[in-house]
């Protein structure tokens, strides 16, 4: 372990409290009123048994200072992790999307990772590692998509309710990346059909989390659900208008391949399906040739991936006497900005495959 790793650990054991088992930490939480009161009764005792044994004054002074900074410590606590309402934390905003849908009014959700953000190459902060403290649940997407978070989850569930929610999703609709291993695709999110199971995968979650709201999030669930179902069909209306053989899809990373096979479009990525991985000169010249040969019009970047891969891309083609346009900036792994229709999964997709369909059309 390099020196590095080592201090993060201990930073993370520290913010986290790992020491404290899951059990415990759900008894403390429910009892912390009585337990907030015992201390502060105890608090008061010892002083004044203090305050007979000990005559000096500045001592006395120094003792009642710190009784208030640990009472005024452990009301400021309750008073950010409460309110009656449940804290969810979501990585991605595709699924914290999903989780707002379903808890609506009886939860805070915060998802961490926000626009323009690559999964692939997140690290936790110490902000981030706060708040994955406060979550009373966490979901998270899993296969490998939070490559550098994997340790952090592994020992959060020992703490508290963690959930990857591509759990939910059959194996059989799971594309496996290299046959020789049992890597799969991460980006579940782009064929609607398939996000509906990680949708109810965090519904049953809930539900089994939080029984007393279980018919409450299986009503707001279904809406959503239903909503889904209606953008599956049109984008499946939308991407018929491209003309069979133009149906190709070039991006900087292979985030796409769900959507290909949902909605029947050929898929080409110039870096692999994480963003990890690297591309050399051969893969730039491959897909120059690949455009040229099959006429293509446009490519696209992604709003959370840098645009210098597809660029060198632009110029290769350039070179070769072949114009082509920048289709559009997609959301890949990362939805568009709060408060926008682009910064919901539903706005997401839909302009996504509105840009596609403009470009290539
Ligand atoms: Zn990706």
């Amino acid at each position: 372990m390099r020196v590095r790793d080592y201090v993060f650990a201990m930073k993370t054991n520290h913010v986290l409290g790992w020491s404290t088992p899951q059990r415990f930490s759900r008894w403390r939480k429910s009892w912390q009123f009585v337990i907030d009161s015992w201390q502060f009764i105890y608090t008061l005792l010892t002083f004044r048994t203090l305050s007979g044994q000990l005559k000096s004054g500045g001592l006395l002074l120094l003792y009642g200072l710190i009784s208030l900074i640990i009472l005024i410590s452990c009301s400021k606590k309750d008073q950010s992790h409460d309110n009656g309402k449940i804290n969810i934390l979501a990585t991605t905003g595709m699924i914290g999307d999903a989780v707002k849908n379903i808890a609506r009014d009886s939860a805070n959700v915060v998802a961490l990772m926000g626009p323009g953000v690559d999964p692939h190459l997140y690290k936790a902060t110490q902000g981030d590692l706060k708040k994955l403290q406060n979550a009373d649940i966490i979901f998270y997407n899993g296969l490998h998509l939070e490559g550098k978070m994997s340790e952090i989850f592994e020992k959060l569930k020992r703490q508290k309710p963690v959930y990857p929610v591509s759990d939910g999703v059959p194996v059989s609709s799971l594309k496996v990346t290299d046959p020789n291993s049992n890597i799969y695709d991460p980006h579940i999110w782009f064929d609607v059909s398939i996000w509906k199971y990680a949708v109810s995968q965090i519904n049953e979650k809930l539900g089994e989390e939080y029984p007393a709201n279980k018919e409450y999030f299986n009503q707001n669930a279904q809406k959503y659900l239903d909503k889904l179902d209606s953008l599956h069909q049109s984008v499946i209306k939308m991407v018929n208008e491209i003309p069979e053989d133009e149906r190709v899809l070039i991006t900087a990373h292979d985030a796409f391949e769900y959507f290909g096979d949902a909605y029947g479009m050929e898929v080409k990525g110039l870096q692999g399906i994480s963003t990890m991985s690297d591309y050399g000169l051969k893969d730039i010249t491959d897909l120059v040739n690949f455009i040229i040969k099959r006429k293509i019009k446009a490519i696209f970047i992604e709003t959370s991936v840098s645009e210098r891969s597809i660029n060198a891309v632009i110029e290769g083609c350039t070179e070769k006497g072949h114009d082509v346009a920048i289709g559009g900036s997609l959301y890949s792994d990362a939805m568009g900005p709060d408060g926008t229709f682009e910064g919901t999964y539903l706005g997401m997709v839909s302009s996504n495959v509105q840009k596609i369909v403009e470009a290539l059309k």
